[in-house]
């Protein structure tokens, strides 16, 4: 007997039709904005992961050395490996340039319900503008990926990381000689109780601490106008009421808190939240972010968002969604070994016309076929026996209601389609 490695799944046939299903809405939403899929490897380069983050990533990354002597790592997340092709491959691409992936990626983080060492993002980049119109397209993308899948409650909160470094520097920069990392480390975590402590150690005054908390706790325009001067609010504000008024996303929230975790996101950071999921409610995060001229390219602008598709699944079960089911509509049961080969040939015609079609494949006997197509959810059986075969006939039984009829083999097609 082996186990699963920690953190990973298997997946049944019912949770992978959840899956393609899902997947399948997610997709369609995704192209129907303009967007193409593109695809990279599950390994990189160690050095793409840590340019940017530094070493200290090592430690959430699954990474090896190969036989080669090569550092490398499975992806945790796939904006650095889509800016890695974007510098090497489509830097002439017309702009906007478009992407979008769905991949699994791999973190060594503490599996939880929600949270696992490998899971599956969906992710669109969006590159060469960053107008209000651009931005706000995103994140109604964003929502409406999530939206059209069928789940019902999910909010956008959309947060500022220029107003959040602003602040840093007017109200604690001279206390914290090493930089805003300490603090938007423990923002992203929510973990205020540790935040007023450092404040209290570090010997920030009163008045400074109250701004700063003050700010983060800003929920609307006006509150913010109270930090952030009034031109550098015109930006944020107008893509707020694109998406308001234009997009008609009531939704959103203001929210100054989003830190993002990672380490490349500037300007505007925005996550959706699905809140029936407790603990791990994010279901996307994105913004912008400065990468490509890291990585060696012509400076652009560069904003995008990666969607956990697991959580999404996982949302959508626990709002009771009723996924769609895809039960065979026809089981065939040869009633002897002489009528198989003609029970193949049905088989393969119904198949030709897009009929989910099961066979027996045991030989066994009428009861105990009718049983398995019972327990499969089939909703016709088809009984091929030598007796109607000589007529040109067949026996069709429908599940439901228990009817059976004779029906002439020309007129099987016909039967099961207007059925
Ligand atoms: P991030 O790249 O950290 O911004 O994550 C984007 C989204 O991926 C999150 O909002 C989650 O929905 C999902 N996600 C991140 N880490 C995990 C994980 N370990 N297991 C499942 N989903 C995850």
């Amino acid at each position: 007997m082996f186990n699963l490695p920690r953190g990973t799944r298997d997946f049944t046939p019912e949770e992978m039709e959840k899956r393609r299903y899902v997947e399948h809405h997610m997709a369609s939403t995704i192209k129907s904005f303009g967007y193409r899929e593109i695809q990279t490897p599950t390994f990189e380069t160690l050095e793409l992961f840590t340019a940017k983050s530094g070493d200290a990533i090592i430690d959430e990354l699954y990474s090896f050395k190969d036989k080669g002597g090569r550092d490398l790592a499975l992806r945790p997340e796939l904006t650095a490996p889509v800016m890695r092709f974007y510098v090497e491959k489509l830097q002439m691409e017309p702009k906007p340039l478009k992407l979008f992936y769905f991949g699994n990626c791999f973190r060594y983080d503490r599996p939880q319900k929600g949270r696992y060492r490998e899971f599956q993002q969906m992710g669109c980049e969006l590159i060469g503008t960053s107008t209000t119109e651009a931005l706000a397209e995103l994140i109604a993308l964003a929502y409406y990926a999530i939206k059209n899948t069928g789940l019902k409650n999910i909010d956008i909160r959309i947060g500022n990381l220029d107003f959040l470094n602003q602040q840093f520097k007017t109200c604690l920069s001279e206390y914290y000689p090493a930089g805003a990392n300490e603090v938007f480390r423990l923002i992203d975590k929510e973990d205020f109780n540790e935040l007023h402590n450092q404040f209290d150690n570090y010997g920030i005054p009163e008045e400074k601490q109250k701004k700063f908390l003050g700010f983060l706790g800003s929920n609307n325009i006006n509150d913010l106008k109270k930090y952030i001067q009034v031109k550098d609010l015109k930006r944020y504000e107008e893509i707020i009421s694109i998406l308001k008024n234009d997009y008609g996303i009531s939704k959103i929230k203001i929210e100054m808190k989003i830190a993002r975790g990672l380490d490349y996101y500037k300007g505007l950071v925005f996550e959706i939240d699905a809140p029936i999921l407790g603990a791990e409610k994010q279901l996307c995060g994105g913004g912008e972010y400065d990468l490509v001229e890291q990585f060696g390219g012509t400076d652009v602008s560069t904003s995008g968002f990666a969607l956990g598709f697991d959580r999404t699944i996982l949302a959508l079960e626990t709002e009771n969604y009723t996924f769609p089911s895809y039960d065979i509509e026809v089981y065939i049961i040869p009633v002897n070994e002489t009528t198989i080969r003609k029970s193949i040939e049905i088989a393969k015609n119904l198949r030709k016309e897009g009929i989910l079609t099961d066979m027996d494949l045991l030989r066994r006997g009428i009861g105990k076929s009718l049983k398995y197509a019972n327990s499969k959810n089939a909703k016709k059986v088809i009984i091929i026996g030598p007796e109607e075969l000589e007529k040109n006939s067949v026996v069709v039984k429908d599940m439901k209601s228990g009817e059976q009829e004779i029906i002439k083999i020309s007129n099987l097609i016909n039967k099961l389609k207007n059925n």
